[in-house]
């Protein structure tokens, strides 16, 4: 499997409870690099934007409510096939339905306010990754 990079947020509702280390504890148990990390505030605009695809949703207005309203922890994680093993670590996205173990499982408390976000693919991988860092901000 090929050493990838993904892209990791560590959403509101985790970052006002004090759980960034312990939700960076389960990324680098699984074996996932934090290459690049940092502590911002988003405008809702720029949650906008970065969930754009999500436009059309019922819960668009809302999710980018949320995303701004307190700091969250941006983050690139390394490793091998790094995509579909942060998929993994996080759980579903409905905690309800995340399995034992996984962040979503220990942490979520809602299905909007699930504490994680994790890149799908790599092309949203590397678009997200742009989104928020340089790649001189990018030390693996
Ligand atoms: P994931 O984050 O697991 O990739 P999606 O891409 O489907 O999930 O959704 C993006 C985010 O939108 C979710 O993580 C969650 O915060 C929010 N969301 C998804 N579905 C709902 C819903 N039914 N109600 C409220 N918020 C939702």
């Amino acid at each position: 499997m090929a050493l990838e990079r993904t892209f990791s947020i560590i959403k509101p509702d985790a970052t006002t409870r004090n759980l960034t280390g312990k939700i960076n504890a389960k990324f680098e148990e699984a074996g996932l690099r934090i290459v690049a990390q940092k502590r911002i505030q988003m405008t809702k605009a720029q949650a906008g934007k970065f969930y754009e695809v999500h436009a059309e949703r019922p819960f668009y207005d809302e999710l980018c409510e949320f995303m701004a309203s307190a700091p969250v922890v941006v983050q690139v994680l390394e490793g091998e096939g790094a995509i579909a093993k942060n998929r993994e670590v996080m759980g579903a996205t409905n905690p309800a339905d995340a399995a034992p173990g996984t962040i979503r499982a220990e942490f979520a408390q809602s299905v909007g306010e699930n504490s994680v976000h994790g890149s799908d693919a790599p092309e949203t991988a590397a678009i997200e990754i742009a989104y928020f860092f340089s790649g001189l901000e990018l030390v693996g």
